[in-house]
């Protein structure tokens, strides 16, 4: 089977960080941690293929020592809720944040530390906690 993995510009949000997977058996899949466009073709054909029209966002979980979660939104409110007591409930949490377009632009709300701030602010954010964990 074998894959080659290749980052493209999300088709979406145009973001070059966009992951797209492609099998050379036709599987492709592609997730954007940004604004949280998907897509599956599932059995490698178009007729199967699954794609997030008008995606809301991402949100991120992460705890120490594990590689953490990501996913997309489909409602917004729910996903404040759950991560508000996601946030009390647990410990080690590292990470607990999702993504929101507001004009152009597109944020971050970091629930764990309650701040807010741009997209590319908080990747240099990330990458600097990830360099502190090597
Ligand atoms: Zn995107």
């Amino acid at each position: 089977m074998g894959s080659c993995i290749s980052n493209e510009d999300c088709p979406n949000c145009k973001w070059e960080g966009c992951v797209v997977e492609t099998y050379t058996n036709g599987h492709q899949w592609a997730f954007c941690e940004r604004c949280g466009y998907a897509y599956n073709n599932g059995n490698g054909t178009e007729e199967g293929a699954e794609e997030t029209k008008n995606p809301k966002g991402a949100w991120r979980i992460m705890i120490k020592g594990t590689g953490g979660k990501v996913g997309r939104i489909t409602n917004l409110k729910e996903i404040q809720k759950g991560m508000k007591s996601f946030v009390k409930e647990e410990k080690d949490v590292e990470v607990c944040c999702y993504t929101f377009k507001k004009g152009k632009k597109w944020y971050v709300h970091d629930l764990l530390n309650n701040r807010k701030m741009l997209h590319s602010e908080w990747l240099l954010y990330i990458e600097a906690l990830q360099e502190l964990e090597r």
